[in-house]
């Protein structure tokens, strides 16, 4: 695919589409903001001062937005997307939304004719300017092998994860699982460290024992066994409390839509609610550690 249009330039959405002007992809750039579209022209995009700019014409349209309140807007509205994009274009939203509404806007789009995938991404900024970011895609068959001419470009894998919403299912629930077990594992080291054990030997042991997972073994939540994790550098980000609490309330809200039991998913929810209004909203997730241990203190 040559020409792609690609909505919202943030800190995501920026690199992502810088990605594809580099791969030689003819990229038209909106956003409302004037500032991003002056980066993404600075990267190799040609900025849209409008949706209409950008669609024009466009084989594909990518969107990166916020939530899922902009995904409606920008392709539902009266003069979004579904209004002005040429017949035959593929739409991908990569924005990490509610199921509820990435089915809404996939089934629109087909009511009107369009094949429209659900992409969101594993990753942070840095794989978005690496290019090394993760696609969970739910679609039609036919819309993820187009889509993935694209995508191929901004990551290394692309999966395939079932029909429309799958992408955005597969997405939170990885997460609320991930949000489950750093709490878990944060509980351990701090009642390991209560027990007079060093957090060393408890690594060294747990690592390779029934409680290893990933939280344990590459995201460590105390300074010492995994020296790239954000324990070593004061819990900066790596993936924002604010970001996982985004995604643990998005998986509340699925699970009650579709009436799943997900106990610890609420409890997670509600101890990074915690955190996050007690200032934490910008530090790694993996910090909660802190809060956990009675320690923590905003500055
Ligand atoms: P961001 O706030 O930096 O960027 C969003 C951009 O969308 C902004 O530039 C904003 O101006 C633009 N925008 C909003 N409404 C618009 C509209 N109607 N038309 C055009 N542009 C509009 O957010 P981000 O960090 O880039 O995240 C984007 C998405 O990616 C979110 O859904 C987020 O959950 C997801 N995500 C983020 C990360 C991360 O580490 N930042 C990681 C994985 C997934």
């Amino acid at each position: 695919m040559t020409d792609v249009a690609f909505i919202g330039l943030g800190n995501m959405g920026g690199p992502m589409a810088a990605n594809l002007a580099k791969a030689g992809v003819s990229v038209r750039a909106f956003d409302l903001s004037a500032d991003a579209r002056e980066r993404a022209a600075a990267a190799g995009c040609r900025p849209a001062a409008a949706i209409a700019e950008a669609v024009e014409g466009a084989e594909a349209v990518v969107s990166m937005l916020p939530a899922g309140k902009h995904v409606r807007s920008v392709y539902m509205d009266a003069g979004g997307v579904f209004d002005l994009a040429p017949a035959g274009a593929l739409f991908i939203d990569c924005s990490t939304v509610d199921v509820e509404s990435a089915r809404v806007v996939a089934g629109a789009a087909a009511e009107r004719g369009f094949a429209m995938v659900d992409a969101p991404v594993s990753g942070g900024v840095a794989a978005a300017s690496g290019a090394s970011l993760t696609f969970m895609v739910g679609g039609p068959d036919d819309a993820f092998a187009r889509a993935e001419q694209v995508l191929q470009h901004m990551g290394k894998v692309v999966i395939h994860a079932g029909g429309p919403g799958t992408g955005q299912a597969a997405k939170i629930c990885n997460n609320m699982l991930l949000g489950v077990s750093m709490i878990g594992t944060a509980e351990a080291f701090n009642l390991a460290q209560k027990l007079g054990l060093d957090p060393q030997v408890f690594f060294d042991i747990s690592s390779k024992a029934s409680g290893q997972c990933w939280s344990m073994t590459s995201y460590c939540p105390v300074p010492g066994p995994v020296p790239a994790s954000p324990a070593n550098r004061d819990y900066e980000p790596g993936f924002a409390v604010a970001m996982m609490l985004k995604d643990l309330r998005l998986a509340q809200e699925a699970a009650a839509q579709a009436g799943a039991s997900t106990p610890l998913g609420a409890e997670a929810s509600a101890l990074y609610a915690l955190f996050d209004a007690a200032g934490g909203g910008s530090k790694d997730f993996s910090g909660i550690i802190k809060m956990l241990a009675g320690e923590w203190s905003k500055d």
